[in-house]
């Protein structure tokens, strides 16, 4: 009889019941007490969409991250937290979030999740600060940096990173796993306590002192060995240990790592199932199978090969759990074919067949049951388009292609029936199935013959602007006729809780299209006066029009759904709502041109069009799961390349297309991240190349290390690059010494995120390292990212020291070629 369970479910509530209990207890609203209340209720609610499971996992419900509850549970929270005179509670918030100086004040929308302006690498947290915690320990705790943030492997989610040192001590607090097991066996489940394992572990923490983590495993492994005998005497059979690591590349001495911790960890009582997910063992599955464990899991939505290998392998005594309904996409299962396939495998493996999710379902939204079903997918973005009636909710079609993860736990018990008791115990239901399955193959809302016909037809011309980047940037001077050392921003203003309202007012209908555009041209119109008093010499509309740089998009592309509730964790109490891309792409009209073309109405200045592009439009949405990425990704492109065109003709000379998640989208194996960037570029040079050599096209990007694919970011062939680079002080620019980068680069002269106010003189002062390494002809002086997040009198003060910044360079240019005339 084939097992079944289940790696981890959505913590947050299919209501975002936790973000908002999070939020009112830091914003002082709610006591601890309630708070832990609210969390426990989802746990159970949790336990009880899991009941029909054979085995349940308790502990995987975290109230800011697993990751950082490891840390807790090992004795690592970073000592500056540790010091702390406070709640155990608050210790772990303050650890997560950290304290700086100033409040900022929450700029929480209503309508989206307020998505953080960037991929989060690195990044101190752009949420609020404020902390109510911590009033009785101010001075102390004002200097608390909160915990590096990173994603968790190749998915949406940031981890915090932990931290370790050569003098690291680790000590057991198992409180929270017992807490939670027990919470969990009274309600009569069958309990399996979920936790990462010490390789992972140690692989996703850094050492701030440049030591070693490995050198730490002894240490550690007598910590897991004491919490794996506490959670056996506590009625555990079973215990789940994370090993994600495994799927990617791993020197020798991570993979003796490996070796040596489960030998260690035998002898405890549990039994240990060793998960691995996100990808492939490939030369990495004969250890994990030869590891003392009493189970394996294998993400099995990858190979079927790697799976036929790992049967035939398996030692006589070990369990194989396979994770065939995926925890990474949003599609329902064809139950038909996985039974054909598994059928055989469970007849040869029996009671050790497990079966389960690729992964935790941390990653895709709750419950399909909230969605309303009165949409229409071929009306994407009418409520963009004046005379069409608006309407909202997912095409009643397309939503029966869908799975949450409700519904994913619900389709392995079908599986769990047809294999234990016959597919003809669940006739029904897989006929049902089976009916969802063929109509989204062979529907002509996922076919369009058109679109394929038009990607077929790609062809080298379409990836290259007319001109090289010498004789384009010319031209393209002789009609912008712009200074030195130009000025302009990334994009976006403050999105104020005013912009935030109206756009909500017309999402639900409470006011029509032309008010909803008088309201926002009014907040263009601010925008653009504002850039023109403080002289920037490129200007942009603002973006108050957009809740996201993906949603806005995926709103009015057709083969895009938006969901009302489908909401999935990023970090701590944040959550996105990624559009889901069910098929073939098209614009059904311009999606930008009339806000970008009012705003080059009201100025002589250059207006900037602004498009989200191609790859990050992929990268932040649900994808399909029957054609490639890449080919999903050329028909995004090519209707961003329409959009070019458009913006082009309505006169608009320059326009950016942001990139903001191209680097997250690589490969987890390194060895495959060659062919990611190589249709990655080219999909981007579709979107940009249909623009003539005098319309300047810009990129941004949001994060730092991007030193190890330079050459390929060149290869994006933009005029023109904004990135981030106040933060590391200009040394991300060090690359350029090694690396002659051909066109023009705007180093972020001020990170976005933090509140300080940064002056003139140290903006003169980081150009001119870039000067160092850039020829200033190529310099442009720009803030590190969009100022979505920032207040408008942050803004007018950072901005107008920017501005002075420019002047002073551009004196001191003007001097030196004096001096050397
Ligand atoms: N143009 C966008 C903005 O300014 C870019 C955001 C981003 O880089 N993530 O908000
Ligand atoms: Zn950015």
């Amino acid at each position: 009889m084939a097992k079944l369970h289940n790696l981890g479910f959505a913590r947050i509530g299919a209501n975002r019941e936790l973000k908002f209990a999070l939020e009112d207890y830091w914003g002082g609203r709610s006591t601890a007490d309630e708070l832990l209340n609210t969390a426990r209720t989802l746990r159970l609610q949790n336990f009880r969409a899991q009941e029909g499971l054979d085995l349940v996992p308790v502990g995987d419900a975290s109230l800011y991250d697993h990751v950082l509850d490891m840390s807790v549970t090992l004795g690592n929270l970073p000592k500056r937290a540790q010091r702390l005179s406070l709640s155990e509670l608050d210790r772990y918030f303050c650890a997560a979030r950290g304290r700086s100086a100033q409040l900022i004040t929450l700029t929480e929308s209503t309508e989206s999740d307020a998505q953080a302006c960037c991929p989060i690498h690195d990044h101190p947290r752009p949420e609020a600060q404020e902390f109510s915690g911590l009033v009785s320990d101010q001075t102390e705790a004002q200097q608390i940096p909160a915990a590096q943030m990173t994603k968790w492997f190749d998915t949406n989610y940031h981890y915090l990173v932990p931290e370790f040192s050569k003098e690291c001590h680790f000590s057991l607090n198992a409180e929270r796993l017992l807490t939670q097991l027990a919470e969990a066996q009274a309600t009569g489940a069958k309990a399996k306590p979920v936790i990462l394992g010490p390789v992972s572990y140690l692989r996703l923490g850094k050492a701030k002192d440049g030591s070693n983590p490995l050198d730490l495993l002894p240490r550690l492994l007598t910590v897991y060995a004491e919490l794996l005998s506490e959670l056996h005497a506590a009625g555990a059979e079973w215990v789940q240990i994370d090993e994600p690591v495994l799927v990617t590349e791993l020197e020798p001495e991570w993979r003796q790592a490996y070796e040596r911790a489960y030998h260690a960890l035998q002898g405890t009582g549990v039994k240990l199932l060793l998960t691995t997910y996100f990808g492939e063992l490939a030369e990495n599955l004969t250890l994990a199978l030869e590891l003392p464990v009493a189970g394996l899991h294998i993400d099995a939505t990858h190979s079927r090969r790697e799976i036929t290998a790992a049967i035939d392998w398996l030692p006589a005594n070990k369990v194989l759990s396979l994770g065939v309904i995926s925890g990474r996409e949003v599609w329902k299962a064809d139950l038909t074919y996985l039974l054909d396939w598994l059928e055989p495998i469970a007849e040869k493996l029996g009671d050790r067949l497990w079966l389960a999710p690729s992964c935790s379902l941390l990653h895709v939204p709750v419950d399909l049951a909230a969605e309303n079903a009165n949409g229409d997918a071929d009306q994407q973005g009418a409520r963009f388009i004046p005379n069409l009636k608006p309407r909202s909710g997912i095409d009643p079609e397309v939503l029966r292609w869908l799975s949450f993860g409700r519904q994913k736990i619900e389709e392995l018990s079908l599986i769990g029936r047809a294999l234990n008791q016959g597919r003809s115990s669940v006739e029904a239901e897989l006929r049902a199935n089976q009916q969802d399955c063929d109509t989204r193959r062979t529907s002509k809302k996922v076919h369009n013959l058109e679109v394929k016909a038009r990607a077929a037809k790609i062809t080298l011309k379409h990836t290259q602007r007319t001109s090289p980047y010498a004789l384009r940037s010319k031209i393209q001077q002789g009609r912008l006729n712009l200074p030195l050392y130009p000025t302009t921003t990334i994009g976006s203003f403050p999105q104020t809780a005013q912009i935030r309202k109206a756009r909500l007012d017309h999402k639900k209908g409470r006011i029509g299209f032309s008010e909803y555009e008088q309201l926002m041209q009014e907040q263009i119109s601010h925008a653009v006066s504002f850039q023109h008093d403080l002289g920037l010499d490129v200007l942009v509309h603002g973006e108050a029009e957009r809740n996201d740089m993906v949603e806005y998009f995926g709103e009015q592309l057709s083969g895009f759904v938006i969901s009302q509730f489908g909401w999935v964790q990023s970090y701590g109490s944040r959550c996105v709502k990624p559009p889901i891309l069910f098929g073939d792409v098209s614009r059904p009209a311009a999606m930008t041109v009339a806000w970008s073309q009012f705003a080059q109405s009201l100025t002589d200045k250059p207006m900037k069009g602004m498009l989200t592009g191609p790859v990050t439009i992929l990268n932040w949405s649900f994808v399909r799961d029957d054609q490639t990425r890449a080919e999903s990704c050329a028909q995004i492109a090519l209707a961003i390349r329409d959009e070019v065109l458009d913006l082009e003709a309505a006169g608009l000379p320059i326009i950016q297309i942001d990139e903001a998640a191209l680097r997250e989208g690589l490969p987890l194996k390194r060895r495959e991240w060659q062919v990611y960037l190589d249709w990655a570029i080219r999909c981007f040079r579709i979107a940009a190349s249909g623009a003539a050599d005098n319309t300047q096209i810009h990129t941004h990007m949001c994060y730092s290390e991007f030193g190890d694919i330079m050459e390929s970011i060149a290869r994006m062939d933009a005029d023109v690059i904004t990135i981030e680079t106040a933060r590391s002080d200009m040394q991300l620019l060090d690359v350029f010494e090694r690396f002659d980068y051909p066109s023009a680069i705007g180093p972020g002269v001020y990170d976005i995120h933090s509140p300080n106010e940064p002056s003139p003189d140290h903006m003169v002062a980081l150009m001119q390292k870039a000067a160092k390494r850039i020829d200033p002809v190529r310099l442009w002086v720009n803030p590190d990212c969009g100022l979505k997040t920032r207040q408008w009198p942050e803004v007018l003060v950072a901005l107008k020291h920017m501005v002075a910044a420019a002047q002073t360079l551009r004196e001191q240019a003007a001097s030196l070629k004096e001096l050397t005339a």
